[in-house]
């Protein structure tokens, strides 16, 4: 089975789409991650061709904590549009990778990548299997299965929690992953939230720092759907998850039955 995730950045799946991804590679299967811009405005400090080559470096190394191949295109950092020329090259990447399940953002977001790259991905799907469009790839026969990513924006339409994924045991793994992108969780985003004084020296105090920041945004997610982890796992197990993924099922992709969705999101 085939997973792939497109968000607008790199680092952008890796909090809450990494350990299903990891669970499908464990299971024999492959994903894919894409990062629709090359992040080149994420610094206070880099200019911007410097940062987009570390990016795409520090991108690679994350997918390797779970064994995904993580490609980071080459459009600019903040100033993406959901032009039909980007989509033409996502319809493509989608076509060839085929996914069986294909991840992407919600166009309810702050941050204007985010939403063009939710953008991007809803325009792109139904045009997967339209011949004409792009006619040098062949087109797909049958629709992925389409779902987002969990957000906690509300307006205008609040995120809903179609499928909830235990991944516990992939926790360290995500967060290994975070702390790939250097750049970021060491420098730049501390440098935006001003807490850059935060953040210690030494390597092993490094990453102790980030493991408990992981900790603090990621556990809260499993208590906010606590009543759908029991439905989905039973009371014993289902109170005692740490760890979620949580997925809403895009109405633009191929419909899951209940077997599918197990299949797709194996628990
Ligand atoms: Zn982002």
């Amino acid at each position: 089975m085939r997973l792939m995730f497109i968000g607008a950045h790199p680092d952008d799946g890796d909090g809450r789409a990494a350990g299903l991804a990891a669970r499908y590679i464990d299971g024999g299967g492959e994903a894919l991650f894409i990062s629709v811009t090359n992040g080149n405005a994420g610094h206070h400090e880099m200019a911007p061709a410097e940062l987009a080559a570390r990016r795409k470096e520090e991108a690679r190394k994350a997918g390797e904590v779970i064994g995904a191949q993580y490609v980071v295109l080459d459009n600019d950092d903040g100033k993406l549009t959901p032009t039909v020329g980007v989509r033409g090259e996502l319809i493509a990447m989608i076509r060839r990778f085929d996914p069986d399940l294909l991840l992407g953002l919600r166009p309810v977001d702050y941050h204007p990548d985010h939403r063009a790259a939710g953008q991007l991905v809803m325009d792109a799907s139904y045009m997967l299997t339209v011949p004409l469009i792009r006619p040098d790839v062949p087109h797909l026969r049958r629709m992925p299965v389409i779902a987002y990513v969990h957000d906690r924006f509300q307006r205008p339409q609040p995120f809903e929690a179609d499928v909830v994924v235990a991944v516990d045991e992939y926790f360290e793994k995500k967060a290994r992953m975070l702390a790939c992108h250097r750049s970021q969780f060491y420098e730049w985003i501390p440098y935006n939230g001003e807490y850059l004084d935060e953040v210690p020296e030494g390597e092993d105090e490094r990453w102790q720092w980030m493991l408990a920041r992981c900790e603090r945004r990621l556990r809260p997610v499993a208590d906010m759907y606590r009543s759908e982890l029991v439905e989905r796992y039973g009371a014993e197990r289902g109170n005692q998850v740490e760890f979620a993924e949580v997925f809403e099922i895009s109405e633009y992709g191929r419909q899951p039955d209940a077997e599918m969705v197990d299949r797709l999101f194996p628990k």
